[in-house]
């Protein structure tokens, strides 16, 4: 019901001819979505709901509609007399899958699902820092890291092949790398901070960094960043992309946007296929705006065989529970907790990251 709502505030949203209304509903909407409960539960004896912060008195009245009669008579009356029943379609397709805040606490909470719980998850993989567009750093991360009861987190700034989220350079990397290495000595057997990059999978499928530049990482999250608004088959860059070496996750391998874009088009059975045979681990991206790829499509990897990161995509300190987003998808899609290389120890992943690179040393030589 949240989702639904939510969905029906971001088609009223788009429709609003000012700015100001357009921005209150697409506000209000992302109240709802980041609700910890189902929104009935809200619901009071007398009829009204309990007070939500960001949701106004218009909002409210949509959100009532919608409990009391599964649909808003306001929103879908308004969207037929501007004529705009076509462009809100569109939109609508582009919410397939995502879950609202209150899915994701109910997914971790079934007991009935298989796949990872919450004490299983070790660290994470996807994060950025201020050494690119992130606002945390890097002690903050491993603060933040320790409190949620990990034993390591990858840095993965954007390379400087993506300027438009401040992309590291690699004079700043090495720069970077030596003050994980003094946060390292300083927690050694605690916490492990992993030196990685979010490299960007051009159109061709390679990766914007050259091999000797890749060697210097830990890890390395390959992602698309561009063409993800073209209906064109991109199976041959994503499949390029897995099999460079050096890269150990496909990160939000669609590359789509809730409401706004679908992301890459591909055969994904050839593209997880491709992963399995070079031991790729498949991103679950839990930014909500993201959660890329889905439980849905994750159910196709997890037939594939491969391997799993369920990452934050965090900015901040703050967004790094968005792993939990990450975790619900893969218990919904049954994802074995062994394939998930954020549920196991510390050692082994840097054994994984390791092996991957030496690969990458006897394939380039
Ligand atoms: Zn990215």
């Amino acid at each position: 019901m949240n989702g639904k709502i939510a969905a029906l505030l971001r088609d009223f949203a788009a429709i609003q001819k000012s700015k100001q209304s357009m921005w209150g509903y697409e506000r209000a909407a992302s109240a709802i979505l980041a609700l910890e409960e189902p929104i009935e539960s809200l619901l009071q004896p007398d009829g009204t709901l309990r007070k939500i912060p960001n949701i106004g008195p218009s909002s409210s009245r949509v959100i009532l509609e919608v409990l009391q009669t599964g649909t808003s008579p306001t929103v879908e009356r308004a969207i037929e007399e501007r004529g705009q029943a076509k462009d809100v379609e569109r939109r609508r397709d582009l919410r397939g899958h995502f879950l609202s805040r209150a899915q994701v606490v109910a997914a971790l909470r079934n007991k009935t699902l298989i796949g990872p719980r919450l004490d299983d998850y070790r660290g994470d993989l996807q994060m950025h820092s201020t050494w690119s567009d992130g606002s945390q750093t890097l002690d903050a991360i491993v603060a933040a890291g320790i409190e949620r009861g990990y034993s390591f987190c990858g840095v993965t700034d954007h390379s400087y092949g993506l300027p438009i989220a401040r992309g590291v350079s690699m004079a700043d990397l090495a720069e970077q790398h030596r003050a994980i290495d003094r946060l390292n000595r300083k927690h050694k057997g605690v916490f492990r901070l992993i030196k990685g990059i979010e490299a960007n999978i051009r159109a061709d499928g390679s990766v914007d960094m050259t091999p000797s530049e890749l060697a210097q990482l830990e890890l390395v999250v390959a992602a698309p960043h561009s063409s993800l608004r073209v209906a064109t088959d991109q199976t041959s860059r994503m499949v390029a992309a897995v099999k460079t070496p050096g890269v150990h996750i496909l990160g939000h391998p669609r590359g789509r946007k809730y409401g706004s874009r679908p992301g890459v088009t591909a055969d994904w059975d050839k593209v997880f296929a491709a992963a399995k045979r070079a031991q790729v681990a498949i991103e679950i991206d839990g930014d909500p705006a993201r959660q890329d790829v889905d439980y849905d499509l994750a159910k196709r990897a997890v037939e594939a065989g491969c391997l799993f990161a369920l990452d934050s995509d965090a900015h901040s300190t703050s967004e790094l529970r968005y792993a939990e987003t990450a975790i619900a998808h893969a218990r919904l899609a049954g994802v074995p907790t062994e394939r998930i290389v954020n549920c196991w120890p510390t050692e082994r992943v840097i054994e994984w990251l390791r092996s991957r690179r030496s690969d990458a040393s006897t394939q380039s030589a």
